[in-house]
């Protein structure tokens, strides 16, 4: 299936895989427990044999949409999880320990942002820098430094890090490169480009794409070479090394921690991702058309999104995305004079919600919101106004998007 489009690939990945009676979709598969007529095949399956012990580690349901997540990001393995938060969770409990060392983007996810100070309370040391700049995350590396986490296209403020050239530094200096790709997803980026050795894409955004499901994947690009990991634990140092890393990840993150992805939503899941390139076209095709409109207009201070030739990293953007489009999300700041919350209140068609990746256009006041829990001065950090504005682009049609945004902008002018 190499060879087709990635549209291609994905409406006939589950088919492909042999769906019993010839349906379209692997079934949700509702059994908790898998039984076998030869005792020898239950030892086998416990014992490493491709199969179904206890839903906790996975069903034929979960199994399928990580077959497709790993083809998406074209990986060597995947593993499925209940949420976004769950996946990097697992990552960062089971790869890393107190003493340890871990390099961050500043701009990340606010919820990452407090699991890696959750970590540090537990003893890791973490240090987050300004990694548009290179050199301060090659100067913040210690002879204890483990892994090097970050994102694609931050979130809310579209930064956009030199995602290749970090990946350099990690293969020069051995260190495990961890990406969160759910901004760009493998439609604008695969991980594997850019050289990270573990993928995170949370399924609840833009590859689920219509809010009604939630789910979290990590992919192994096979690009790191887990022999010279120290954290892995001698149980999971058996066969190819390259498979080691997120062996672990499966036995001490999914089936220990036990935030494993139902059948129900794995299979919503693996539906909405049937159209996720699409989506992510027509998106990313409203989200530039509006940042355009946003900057010409008088009621708008400011717009960042990565497709406008004003951000910063707009070369960046072009280079690592190849034309592919710019994300689906932008920010932006009204002229002071203008109360967000009362601009908010004067759209019709967009929802006033948090989320992001859905076919609905989604806004919010940020500061006010998601970041309301960090305070003030990491929000300066983080280049968070008090003002900002948040948008997720849905799939509507471009024209109603732009006439809603006109008609709550026009009042003020
Ligand atoms: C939403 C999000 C997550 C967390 O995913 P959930 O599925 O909501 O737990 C992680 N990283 C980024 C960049 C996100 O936008």
């Amino acid at each position: 299936m190499e060879e087709y489009g990635l549209t291609t690939q994905l409406v006939h990945a589950e088919r492909r895989q042999g769906v019993e009676n010839g349906a379209v979709h692997k079934p949700i598969y509702t059994s908790s427990q898998y039984a076998y007529d030869d005792a020898n095949d239950l030892v086998a399956v416990f014992q490493g044999r491709p199969g179904f012990s206890y839903a906790r580690q996975g069903t034929p349901t979960t199994a399928a949409l990580e077959k497709t997540i790993d083809q998406m990001e074209g990986g060597v393995g995947t593993c499925s999880f209940a949420t976004g938060m769950a996946a990097l969770t697992a990552i960062f409990y089971t790869l890393l320990k107190a003493g340890d060392h871990i390099i961050s983007s500043q701009f990340i996810f606010g919820n990452t942002n407090s699991l890696l100070m959750n970590l540090a309370r537990l003893g890791v040391e973490v240090t987050q820098v300004d990694a548009r700049d290179i050199e301060q995350v090659r100067a913040a590396i210690r002879p204890n430094t483990r892994m090097v986490f970050m994102e694609t296209i931050a979130n809310p403020g579209t930064q956009l890090v030199d995602l290749a050239a970090i990946g350099e530094l990690c293969e020069e200096q051995q260190l495990l490169y961890v990406l969160d790709n759910t901004m760009t997803t493998p439609y604008l980026l695969k991980g594997k480009e850019v050289k990270a050795g573990l993928v995170m894409n949370s399924l609840s955004k833009i590859i689920c794409g219509h809010a009604n499901a939630l789910g979290g994947a990590v992919t192994n690009t096979g690009l790191f070479d887990w022999s010279h990991y120290p954290n892995i634990y001698e149980d999971y140092q058996s066969g190819d090394a390259k498979n080691w890393g997120l062996l672990q990840i499966r036995k001490k993150g999914l089936r220990d921690m036990g935030a494993t992805l139902s059948a129900d939503a794995a299979q919503r899941i693996a539906i909405g991702a049937e159209t996720f390139e699409m989506r992510m076209e027509r998106s990313c095709a409203n989200a530039l058309a509006l940042a355009t409109f946003l900057e010409q207009h008088p009621g708008v201070v400011s717009v960042s999104y990565p497709g406008l030739a004003s951000h910063p990293q707009h070369e960046r953007a072009k280079a690592l995305f190849a034309d592919r489009g710019f994300g689906s999300l932008l920010a932006f700041e009204l002229q002071p004079q203008i109360d967000c919350i009362d601009f908010l209140n004067r759209l019709n068609i967009v929802l006033l919600a948090t989320h992001l990746g859905d076919t609905r256009t989604l806004s919010l006041p940020v500061a006010k919101t998601i970041y309301h829990e960090m305070g003030p001065e990491k929000r300066r950090m983080m280049g968070i106004a008090d003002g900002l504005l948040r948008v997720s682009l849905g799939i509507e049609n471009e024209n109603d998007l732009i006439g809603d945004f006109a008609q709550a902008l026009n009042y003020y002018i």
